[in-house]
C-alpha cells in the first residue's frame, strides 16, 4: 500500500518523503544503512563533547534547512572562532592571503553571477568554460604559482574535494553560484560555517525520520534495482521487493549509476552518473584537554598553500572544556593519506599541524575521523561533482525524471548544492515532481 518509493534516508530522501506524506501520499523510504542522515554522522566522547563526522555547519541564506530545525525545535550555537585567522602562505605565516588572490577569486565569481545554476549549460560561454580546467585558467590567470596553487586548494579543494585540474571552470562557477558567492560559501560569521545544530544535523535527520511516523523508513534495505511498467515500478532490495507508482532516487548520482534498471536508463543521463565522481575529502578531529591555541590568540582556523592539511577549524562546543582542532584534507593529498597506515597518516597530519599550530599540536588525546570515501554507501564527500566538459553534454539529465524515476540529492540541487541545504531543496523538488506528475523524459 505504498504510492511513492524514496530510495535513501539522507536529508533529500526524508525531505522528499515529508513533503510526499503531507500532501496525503503514502510513502515508504528505503535506507541501505541501518541509521538514517547518510552524510551527517555524530560522535560522542565520553564527556559528552559533539564530533560531527560529516556535515558541521549551516548558515545565513540556507533557509530551508534553517525552517526545519526551527519546526523540529533544534538548539544552535555559534561556531568557535575566538581570535584570528592565519594563512600559511608558501610556508611562511600570515594574517591574510595578499590581495591578489582574492582579486583571482572574484574573477571567478564573476563568471558565477553571469550564469543560470538551473542551466549552467545556457551562458554563452558555456562550451569554453566547460573544457577548460580551473587548473589551466589559474595557470594563465593567477600572477604567480603560489597563488594558481592557493586558490586551487580553496576553491578546488576547500570547496569541491578535489583539485584545480578535475574540474572545469563552469563546474567551479556553478558551485559558487549555487551558494551564492565565495564570500558565503567560504566564511564563519555570516557564511555556511557560521552556525551548528546541538547534537549536529545527524540530529536533524533523526527529528525528520521520527516526523515521518513509525514505520515509513526502512533500514537495513539496500536497493539493487528499479524496474518500470506499465502500471508503476518495482524496487529490489537485496531480499525484498517493494512495488510503488513512482520512486525518488536520493543517493550520489555516482551510487545511483550503480543500480541495474529495466527498461536500461537512457545514454546520456547513465553517462551523467559516469562523470559525476565524488570528492575525496578527509575530516579529522585532533581532541586536546583544552584549545591551547585560543591563549595564542589564533582562531583555530588556518588555510593553507601547500602540504597534507588545506584547512584547520576549531571545532569546540561551548558545553566541553575539551579542544578539538578539525584537520581538511583534500584531492590527491587526502589519497596519499588515506594509502597510509593509520598510525602514518596521524604523525604526517599531526607533524603538519605543528607548523601551523606549534609543537604543542603534537600533545593530541586521541585522532578521530570517519573516511567517506571508504564507506560504501556514501563513497567520498563532500558531494558529486561533473568532470570537465560534462555540464554542457550531459547537465540537462541531471534532474530529468526518467519515466517514474525521479532524482534528489544534494547534487540536483539548484541553491546549496553539496549542502544539507541543498539536499532538503531536491527532495522538495523531487516530491514535488510526482505531485504535480510533469511530464517525463522517457
Ligand atoms: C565530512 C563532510 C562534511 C560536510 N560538511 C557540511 C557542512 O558543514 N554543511 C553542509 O550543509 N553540508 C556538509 N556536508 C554535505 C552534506 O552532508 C550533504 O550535502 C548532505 O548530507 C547530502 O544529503 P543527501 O540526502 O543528498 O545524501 P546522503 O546524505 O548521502 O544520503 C543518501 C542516503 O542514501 C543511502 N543509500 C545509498 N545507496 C543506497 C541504496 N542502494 N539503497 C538504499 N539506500 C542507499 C545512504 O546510506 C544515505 O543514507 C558535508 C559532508 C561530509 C561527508
Amino acid at each position: 500500500m505504498t504510492d511513492v518509493l524514496v530510495v535513501g534516508a539522507g536529508c533529500s530522501g526524508l525531505a522528499a518523503a515529508l513533503r510526499l506524506a503531507r500532501a496525503g501520499v503514502r510513502v515508504r523510504v528505503l535506507e541501505a544503512r541501518d541509521r538514517v542522515g547518510g552524510r551527517t554522522l555524530t560522535r560522542w566522547l565520553d564527556d559528552g563533547t559533539q564530533l560531527d563526522l560529516g556535515a558541521q555547519w549551516i548558515g545565513p541564506g540556507q533557509d530551508r534547512v534553517q525552517a526545519l530545525v526551527r519546526r523540529y525545535a533544534l538548539d544552535t550555537f555559534p561556531s568557535a572562532a575566538v581570535g584570528a585567522p592565519v594563512v600559511m602562505w608558501d610556508g611562511v605565516r600570515r594574517d591574510a592571503a595578499p590581495d591578489v588572490a582574492a582579486r583571482v577569486v572574484d574573477l571567478l565569481d564573476g563568471y558565477a553571477g553571469r550564469l543560470d545554476p538551473a542551466a549552467p549549460w545556457t551562458v554563452p560561454e558555456a562550451a569554453r568554460w566547460d573544457e577548460t580546467t580551473l587548473g589551466d585558467w589559474l595557470a594563465g590567470t593567477a600572477p604567480d604559482p603560489v597563488t594558481a596553487r592557493y586558490v586551487d586548494r580553496l576553491l578546488a579543494g576547500g570547496l569541491l574535494a578535489t583539485s584545480a585540474s578535475k574540474v572545469s571552470v563552469l563546474q567551479m562557477a556553478c558551485y559558487l553560484r549555487s551558494g551564492g558567492g565565495a564570500a558565503a560559501l567560504l566564511a564563519m560569521a555570516g557564511g555556511a560555517q557560521q552556525d551548528r545544530i546541538v547534537g549536529g544535523p545527524a540530529a536533524l535527520a533523526e527529528a525528520m525520520a521520527a516526523g515521518l511516523g513509525p514505520g515509513v523508513v526502512r533500514l537495513s534495505t539496500p536497493v539493487v534495482a528499479i524496474e518500470q511498467h506499465d502500471a508503476g515500478v518495482l524496487v529490489r532490495a537485496e531480499t525484498e521487493r517493494f512495488e510503488a507508482a513512482a520512486v525518488v532516487v536520493a543517493v550520489p548520482p555516482t551510487l545511483a549509476g550503480r543500480l541495474r534498471y529495466v527498461p536500461a536508463l537512457p545514454a546520456l543521463r547513465d553517462g551523467l552518473t559516469q562523470r559525476m565522481p565524488m570528492g575525496s575529502a578527509l575530516k579529522v578531529h585532533a581532541i586536546y584537554p583544552q584549545p591551547f591555541w585560543r591563549a595564542d590568540g589564533w582562531s583555530g582556523v588556518a588555510t593553507c598553500s601547500d602540504g597534507p592539511i588545506t584547512e584547520t577549524v576549531d571545532s569546540g562546543t561551548p558545553t566541553s572544556p575539551r579542544g578539538v582542532l578539525t584537520m581538511f584534507s583534500y584531492g590527491t593529498a587526502a589519497n596519499a593519506l588515506r594509502a597510509m597506515a593509520p598510525s602514518a597518516r596521524a604523525t604526517a597530519l599531526l607533524d603538519a599541524l605543528a607548523e601551523i599550530a606549534g609543537p604543542t599540536a603534537r600533545q593530541v588525546e586521541e585522532v578521530i575521523d570517519h573516511d567517506w570515501s571508504a564507506d560504501p554507501w556514501t563513497r567520498g564527500c563532500f558531494s558529486g561533482a561533473l568532470t570537465p566538459g560534462s555540464w554542457s553534454e550531459y547537465g540537462p539529465w541531471l534532474r530529468a525524471p526518467v519515466g517514474r524515476i525521479h532524482w534528489a540529492g544534494t547534487e540536483t540541487a539548484v541553491r546549496w548544492t553539496g549542502y544539507l541545504d541543498g539536499a532538503i531543496e531536491a527532495g522538495e523538488r523531487a516530491a514535488d515532481e510526482v505531485l504535480t506528475g510533469i511530464p517525463a523524459r522517457t
